[in-house]
């Protein structure tokens, strides 16, 4: 199941778009927390730890985007969704949610 260049680029924008969200939303997560009494320790404390786990889920959606930006701007070569060992399709699915992966599913293993 060999898909076309325009739908691969298609798929490909779709999730740049979902991840650009999803940075925008860890983004706002990230802002540092006020030294508000009114939200109580407790809670303070919570927003610090979510705070890290946000930071941590920023890094990894901006760097999945850049991925994908690199993946969009290879659709239509030759080694764009080849993997790198065996020469077989890389799944498109696999590509959107692992865009640097180089291998099939297989061969990663
Ligand atoms: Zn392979």
């Amino acid at each position: 199941m060999h898909m076309k260049d325009d739908e691969l680029r298609q798929k490909i924008s779709e999730e740049i778009s979902k991840t650009e969200k999803f940075v925008e939303e860890y983004r706002d997560m990230t802002r540092p927390v006020a030294p508000d009494v009114s939200i109580g320790r407790i809670s303070r404390m919570d927003a610090i730890n979510n705070k890290s786990v946000a930071e941590a889920a920023l890094r990894e959606a901006e760097q999945k985007l850049n991925q994908l930006k690199q993946a969009l701007e290879k659709v239509g070569s030759t080694e764009f969704g080849v993997c790198r060992r065996c020469k077989n399709p890389i799944p498109i699915g696999r590509i959107l949610a692992r865009p640097q992966s180089v291998y099939c599913v297989h061969c990663a293993r």
